[in-house]
């Protein structure tokens, strides 16, 4: 096992790392801008680096910086976490040519999985169902095109390859607005993604979110560890996760199941990843897989019992797999909201100083954060400062502890969402499992 690990992130998830670290009896080192000396894991770390500035451009994206801490304090690994550099093919291809592990997967995978159409393609080559459309780059010929789009079948959406983060994609309703919305998208993904490939596939109107965990080892082991249903979002951000997605049967979960572990075997994945997936009308629809952990993941390991990112130092490690799918079972029903520093209903950040932090606990009650007492929440980062789980063994148990501890914990001195969260645990809507993507946006705007 490593010896030492860097974990090159902020915020809770650093946390999230440094404690399966300790759980192993790993050394961690924390690397922190200079806004962030005060975190929590770098008061915990048993080295810290202060790699850059505030501005992540110049901290948490440094890539030199990185390397340069992992060499002096003589590391052999380095953990990305999520956000950041953690789905950089170029940051995980200088960490193993600087002579780290990267605990990921290799760069060619990030790199095919950060190309939409490559990635489609690998897909429908494993038999993952994707949203019906082409798999090819479509090219100068507008009739072409419009032959294309009119086989999907309106509405379609004209997506970039290159495309990340909800950009680089536009909905088509009818055919007269398609070779406007091809030349729109074109120039603003050569010049957003420096790659102008399209392609075009059906526009699914009333989706849910759901998504796929998989851990695959180096010795060509994939197993899944079921689902989440992520669909209360607003802009692409989840603000409610859970597992087992409502509604999704035994059946279900086994042939999408066989056919991710399938991708992963033929594309030699290593790690655990996402295949995130649009619900609609009973089928799924591969959308995009994420080649790293997901801020959601505690939700899975609440519900199987098997700790993700240690899973994840294993496997980098080139530790094989000791479970098989058959001894992955499902006990009860998690549920996680993301505590955000922010207004709840305009949604402006609003970081500052917490005068009081108390943290809600319990049987079923998880929080994973970096607040203390007297920490300042810096201006400079995503305002997620944590997130809280709850687990029953219904989703109504799980809805009825998470009431609970919304209502106990206590963050003051800055404002949160919690009003927010704790309405949308009382919203029929949800309650009775009727909410899809558009939901949150259309409530908070009726
Ligand atoms: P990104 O890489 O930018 O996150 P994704 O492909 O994951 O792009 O899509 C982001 C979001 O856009 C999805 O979560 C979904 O809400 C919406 N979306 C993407 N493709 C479709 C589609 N074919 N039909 C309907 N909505 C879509």
């Amino acid at each position: 096992m490593f010896e030492k690990v860097v974990i090159a992130n902020r915020g809770e998830i650093a946390l999230r790392i440094l404690r399966a670290c300790r759980d192993m009896e790993i050394k961690t080192v924390a690397v922190h801008s200079e806004a962030d000396r005060d975190l929590m894991h770098v008061g915990m770390a048993d080295e810290s680096v202060c790699i850059g500035p505030a501005s992540s451009l110049e901290s948490y994206l440094n890539i030199p910086a990185i390397i340069s801490a992992a060499e002096v304090t003589d590391a052999t690994a380095i953990h990305p976490g999520y956000g950041f550099l953690s789905e950089n093919a170029e940051f995980a291809e200088v960490v193993e040519s600087s002579g780290f592990v990267f605990i990921g997967p290799k760069s060619e995978t990030i790199r095919m999985m950060g190309d939409k159409i490559a990635a489609k393609k690998a897909m429908e080559k494993a038999g993952v169902p994707c949203v019906p459309g082409t798999n090819e780059s479509i090219s100068e010929d507008m009739d072409r095109a419009k032959d294309i789009a009119s086989d999907i079948g309106y509405p379609v959406m004209v997506k970039a390859a290159g495309g990340g983060g909800g950009r680089g994609m536009r909905v088509v309703e009818a055919e007269e607005d398609l070779v406007e919305a091809i030349s729109v998208t074109r120039n603003e993904a050569g010049a957003a993604f420096n790659d102008d490939r399209l392609f075009i596939e059906k526009f699914l109107q009333n989706p849910r979110h759901v998504e796929f965990q998989v851990l695959a080892d180096q010795h060509g082991n994939a197993i899944h560890l079921c689902e989440r249903d992520c669909s209360m979002q607003r802009r692409n951000q989840k603000v409610i996760e859970e597992a087992p997605a409502f509604g999704i049967t035994a059946e279900q979960r086994e042939r999408i199941g066989a056919s991710i572990t399938e991708a992963c075997r033929q594309i030699g994945y290593r790690g655990a990843g996402t295949f995130e997936f649009l619900y609609a009308n009973g089928e799924f629809y591969f959308i995009e897989m994420n080649t790293r952990v997901q801020v959601e993941h505690p939700v899975t390991e609440m519900i199987t019992g098997i700790d993700i990112v240690k899973q994840q130092l294993l496997i980098a490690a080139g530790e094989k797999l000791t479970f098989k799918q058959d001894d992955i079972k499902i006990r009860g029903h998690a549920i996680e909201c993301r505590i955000n520093a922010e207004d709840p209903y305009k949604f402006l950040p609003c970081p500052g100083k917490v005068t009081h932090f108390h943290c809600p606990g319990g049987p079923g009650i998880r929080v994973d954060t970096h607040l203390y007492n007297g920490y300042t929440v810096p201006p400079y980062y995503d305002s997620m400062i944590g997130k809280l789980l709850a687990i029953g063994h219904s989703r109504e148990g799980a809805m009825t502890r998470m009431r609970g501890a919304l209502h106990e914990i206590v963050i003051d001195g800055i404002t949160t969402n919690i009003p927010l969260l704790q309405d949308l645990m009382m919203d029929d809507v949800y309650v009775n499992e009727q909410h899809n993507i558009h939901y949150l946006e259309s409530k908070l705007s009726s």
